[in-house]
């Protein structure tokens, strides 16, 4: 089964991008400081193993929607949920260095490119669990072909809204690369 931890939005001693709706920009700036999160936990935890993986999620809120890092995981596999428990519990309290000096930038496809999954570091058996989610649970954990953003979206489609892009964009689906639907 597929079940989530929130781990936060930065770590609990930096400035917060608070949610604001009269600024027109500020789910933009929630979702890049998600995922600027994002990379600083993998470099602090190393990468999700399979079966884990961090997400920007997007919760509603009294006014207006707001985003937090979660760490999705299969509650059938141990390893998953002990990564997930483990970045819950020891979430950064300060941005490491790069995240601090800006050093890694998130990916981006290149002008007329879509990313791919070796653009974003996914390894096969990462894919086969894609797939596998796909075909059985009808969603996709999968990331934007443009920005590298991480949602979930249907299983038998490729295009969906990315928080990140602020567009419709396409999304990689293993399912339609293949030719399987
Ligand atoms: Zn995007």
């Amino acid at each position: 089964m597929n079940d989530h931890i929130v781990i936060g939005s930065c770590p609990v001693n930096e400035d917060l991008v608070y949610l604001d709706t009269s600024d027109p920009q500020n789910y933009a700036d929630m979702a890049k400081q998600c995922q600027r999160y994002i990379d600083c936990l993998r470099r602090v935890f190393g990468p999700e193993p399979t079966g884990a993986r961090l997400v920007t999620m997007s919760f509603p809120h009294e006014f207006g929607q707001y985003c937090e890092v979660a760490c999705k995981f299969d509650s059938n596999n141990e390893e998953a949920y002990d990564h997930a428990l483990l970045m819950e519990r020891n979430s950064p309290l300060t941005w490491d260095e790069p995240a601090r000096e800006g050093v890694k930038e998130p990916v981006k496809a290149k002008p007329g490119k879509l990313l791919g999954p070796d653009d974003v570091g996914m390894s096969k058996s990462d894919l086969e669990a894609m797939m596998k989610q796909a075909v059985y649970d009808g969603v996709i954990e999968t990331f934007c072909r443009k920005c590298g953003n991480y949602k979930e979206i249907e299983g038998d489609c490729d295009d969906a809204w990315c928080e990140s892009c602020e567009d419709s964009t396409k999304f990689y689906n293993p399912l339609i690369e293949m030719g399987a639907i």
